[in-house]
C-alpha cells in the first residue's frame, strides 16, 4: 500500500533530501509518495524541522508518527497539538561531523595552537611544550548519541574522558558518572570540558560559577550543545577571573549570535554560528526510511523522544 509522506522541514532543504529519501524509501522497499503538500487527513507520515512551515498538527489525524530532522527537540516538544509519537535524528553523519568539531577545538587548546598561529612576528619562544594527551582530563556532559562518539573518540587520542549522563552508563575506556554527586566529580580537575547535554528544564544554566569554580585552573569549555547550559554571566566572570582559560561555543540563548552579544568580542571567547554539526542528507534517509518501515511492520519507533524527560 502506498505510504503518504509530508515532507514539512524548511522548503529550501527540498532539493537537498527528496532524492536521498526517495533512495532510501525505495531500498527499504517502501512505496511511498513524497511530497511537500498534501489534504492532512491523507498524512501518514511527517518529515520535519521547526524552522518549517508546519506549526499545527491537529488535522493530521491519520499521521502515525512525526520524524524531526533535528536531533535537539526543545522547540518541539512544546507544541501541544503535536500528540503523535515524535522521533529526533540520530545520525551516523550527525555523529562524525560532531566528533570533528569537538576532535579538533579540543587538540586546538590542549595544544595551545593559537599561540604559534597568533605568535608568527619573528621572535623564537621556547618552552612551552604540550603535554600529552595522557595528561589532559577531558569531561563529556552527556553521553548520548553524540556525547558518546566524542568521548571515544577523544579516548582513542589517549585523553583521560570522563563522561556524565543522568543514567548510569558503561562505556570501554570512559569513566562513566551519574547523578549530582557524580556531577561534582566529573567537573573537578577537568582541563577540557565538552557540553553535549539537550536543552531541558533539568540541564538550563547547569553550568554555575560555582560548577565552573570546579574545574582545573585555565580549563577550556565548548559546547556544542545548547546555549542554555551556560550561565553566561558567571562564564564571562570566571574568564575575566583567568579562572577558565577560553570558551568556544557554537550554541546561544539566541542565534544567530546578536552584533553587540559581549561573546564577541571577548578575547578568551571563539563563537562559531551553530556549526558544529548537522544532519547529512544520505545517511539521515535511511533512518527516516528506517522508522516508516518499522511504523509499517508494527514495530517500535527508534529513537523516540520521551516528553516528560524533555528528550
Ligand atoms: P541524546 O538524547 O542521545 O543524549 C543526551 C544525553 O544527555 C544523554 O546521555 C542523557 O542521559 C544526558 N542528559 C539529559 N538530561 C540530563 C540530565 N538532566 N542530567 C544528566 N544527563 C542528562 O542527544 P544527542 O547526543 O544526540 O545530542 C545532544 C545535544 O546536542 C542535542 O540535544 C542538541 O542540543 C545538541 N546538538 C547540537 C548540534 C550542533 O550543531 N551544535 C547538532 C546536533 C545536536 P541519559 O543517557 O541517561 O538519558
Amino acid at each position: 500500500m502506498t505510504v503518504n509522506i509530508l515532507f514539512a522541514a524548511k522548503p529550501d532543504r527540498w532539493a537537498d533530501y527528496e532524492t536521498p529519501l526517495r533512495t532510501a524509501f525505495a531500498r527499504a522497499g517502501i512505496d511511498a509518495d513524497l511530497r511537500t503538500d498534501f489534504a492532512p487527513e491523507e498524512v501518514d507520515y511527517i518529515i520535519y524541522a521547526p524552522n518549517g512551515p508546519l506549526s499545527d498538527f491537529s488535522p493530521y489525524t491519520r499521521c502515525k508518527a512525526v520524524l524531526s530532522l533535528w536531533a535537539g527537540v526543545e522547540g518541539i516538544i512544546t507544541n501541544t497539538t503535536l500528540t503523535q509519537p515524535m522521533a529526533r535524528m540520530v545520525d551516523t553523519g550527525l555523529e562524525r561531523g560532531m566528533v570533528e568539531w569537538v576532535t579538533g577545538h579540543t587538540l586546538r587548546h590542549h595544544l595551545s595552537i593559537d599561540q604559534h598561529i597568533h605568535g608568527q612576528d619573528g621572535i623564537w619562544r621556547p618552552g612551552h611544550v604540550p603535554p600529552l594527551a595522557a595528561d589532559r582530563p577531558v569531561t563529556v556532559l552527556g553521553l548520548g548519541a553524540l556525547g558518546r562518539a566524542c568521548g571515544l573518540a577523544l579516548t582513542s587520542l589517549g585523553f583521560p574522558v570522563t563522561g556524565w549522563s543522568r543514567t548510569q552508563k558503561s562505556i570501554p575506556g570512559i569513566r562513566c558518572l551519574a547523578g549530582d554527586a557524580g556531577l561534582t566529580s566529573a567537573l573537578s580537575g577537568a582541563e577540557i570540558l565538552i557540553l553535549l547535554l539537550p536543552r531541558t528544564p533539568a540541564t538550563d544554566n547547569i553550568m554555575t560559577a560555582e560548577r565552573f569554580a570546579l574545574l582545573g585552573a585555565e580549563a577550556c569549555v565548548l559546547n556544542p550543545g545548547r546555549g542554555a547550559l551556560i550561565d553566561d554571566a558567571a562564564l564571562i566572570a570566571a574568564l575575566d577571573a583567568g579562572q577558565l582559560g577560553h570558551a568556544t561555543l557554537d550554541v546561544f540563548r539566541v542565534e544567530p549570535l546578536p552584533p553587540a552579544h559581549a561573546f564577541w568580542a571577548h578575547p578568551k571567547i571563539t563563537v562559531t554560528p551553530h556549526i558544529a554539526s548537522e544532519t547529512r542528507p544520505d545517511t539521515a534517509s535511511t533512518v527516516i526510511a528506517e522508522n516508516i518501515r518499522r511504523g509499517e511492520a508494527g514495530q517500535p519507533f527508534l529513537h523516540l523522544v520521551n516528553r516528560a524527560q524533555g528528550y
